[in-house]
């Protein structure tokens, strides 16, 4: 897995990049939890032995794309139930919510260690690796993770997930501050226009 940290890098790009009238508290602290949830199989793993191959094994059912949605209908029926049950703005935060859990177990999916992710679960319990894995596994437990190898490990995350995330959030920003100045510019284009046509009169 990559780390937790890196996990919630994912998130709070995702969140930044939202279009929303207003982001609260509540939506930033979920932008950061969702992506790491699904790493809560662990506890079974190091407290009760439970075998990574298992349904409910380190990366088995808490890593696939129905627990995201599960999740996903969970948090909008308990932290946005104001919104009408089939409005647009519901859809698009269980869209959102969604994405960002299922992004956990697509990003495990890149790793290049331990044993696969159960995407399709519960329908399958294979587990899945794409063909190109380019970042390091992450060692479980914190001890392991506080030694050499954590920081390979954090230093591969750092170029495969925690560079294109900020890139992509500084374009989008940039992206929407041009749609923002383009009217502006549009109105000065045209007062100046106004302008030449009376001296020309
Ligand atoms: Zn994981």
């Amino acid at each position: 897995m990559p780390t937790a940290i890196t996990h919630s890098v994912i998130g709070v790009s995702a969140a930044c990049g939202f279009i929303s009238e207003k982001k609260t508290l509540k939506f930033w602290i979920l932008s950061i939890l969702c992506p790491i949830l699904p790493d809560a199989d662990v506890i079974g793993y190091l407290w009760f032995y439970i075998p990574t191959y298992h349904f409910f094994g380190h990366r088995g059912f808490f890593h696939s794309l129905f627990f995201a949605a599960l999740l996903s209908i969970f948090i909008v029926s308990v932290f946005y139930r104001k919104e009408a049950v089939f409005s647009k703005k519901r859809w698009k935060y269980a869209l959102y919510f969604f994405l960002i859990t299922a992004s956990h177990g697509l990003t495990d999916a890149l790793t290049n260690g331990g044993r696969g992710v159960a995407l399709l679960a519960p329908f399958t319990n294979d587990r899945y690796f794409f063909p190109w894995t380019p970042i390091e596994v992450s060692p479980l437990g914190i001890k392991a993770f506080l030694s050499q190898r954590g920081l390979t490990v954090l230093i591969n995350e750092l170029i495969w997930i925690w560079t294109p995330s900020f890139l992509i959030v500084i374009l989008l920003k940039i992206k929407r501050k041009k749609q923002s100045i383009r009217p502006l510019i549009v109105r000065m284009l045209a007062t100046i226009n106004n302008w030449n046509k009376r001296s020309v009169i």
